[in-house]
């Protein structure tokens, strides 16, 4: 899980703890690409379930983007019951479940039911790439929904340049120093650049290279050297 969840991990633990021995359950909320924890009300009558207040759900949605349900075990670890996994995939939402056993807190996350886990991807051109990484982290992690782009194969030898073009048609900026979540784009193997990877917290590169899996790697001084542009979202302006 992101860093920026950090502040929200830490709302729904305390939550969890303060429901104790009832299940918790509250929504991550993505308001203009910040997260935030809101604690919603447990329906349910039995002590190991949950039942999201619809009223609840319906106020926190006019908030942001809801981007996750989170609900704690009281006395168990964070995985997943046969009851969850069945809700899970019914909702096609993604959860997070924090487990409370023996005190200290744990966590499993559940990507969306059709949501491909961001690490471990067989690279695919055009279909399971560098930009596909870059969107699905945007809308798994940040509720931020990316344009998409039709691409060729080898588009960078042939006179295209995705990254480049419409880096701010995307709602991106070029900045000097990178934050978490900021998009990193690099000229690998081509004087285009041509490949776009996710910088996080601890000088980390999540990314996903043509031939290879898609994975977390440290942002070394190969990778800095063929660093073209460091860019943030500040989103997309209404067109008029
Ligand atoms: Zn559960």
């Amino acid at each position: 899980m992101s860093e920026l969840f950090s502040k929200c991990r830490a709302d729904a633990e305390a939550h969890a703890r303060a429901e104790y021995p009832r299940e918790s359950v509250g929504l991550v909320v993505s308001v203009r690409g910040k997260p935030a924890y809101v604690p919603c009300r447990n329906q349910s009558e039995e002590a190991d379930h949950f039942i999201l207040h619809p009223e609840d759900y319906a106020a926190t949605e006019d908030l942001g983007d809801i981007i996750a349900v989170v609900h704690s075990h009281p006395d168990a670890g964070p995985e997943p019951s046969l009851h969850d996994i069945a809700s899970h995939a019914a909702s096609r939402m993604t959860w997070w479940i924090v487990g409370l056993k023996d005190g200290a807190a744990t966590w499993h996350v559940m990507p969306a039911a059709g949501e491909m886990p961001l690490e471990g991807r067989v690279f695919v051109h055009g279909a399971i790439d560098c930009y596909t990484l870059v969107r699905d982290y945007y809308r798994q992690e940040l509720g931020v929904e990316l344009m998409d782009f039709h691409r060729k194969d080898d588009w960078w030898h042939n006179g295209e340049s995705l990254y480049v073009d419409n880096f701010a048609k995307a709602g991106f900026v070029p900045v000097a120093t990178p934050e978490p979540g900021d998009l990193i784009v690099m000229a690998i193997g081509s004087p285009t650049p041509c490949h776009g990877a996710i910088w996080l917290e601890g000088d980390v590169l999540l990314h996903h290279l043509y031939g290879r899996l898609s994975c977390r790697e440290v942002y070394g001084r190969a990778y800095r050297e063929c660093t073209t542009h460091i860019l943030r979202y500040k989103g997309v302006l209404p067109t008029i």
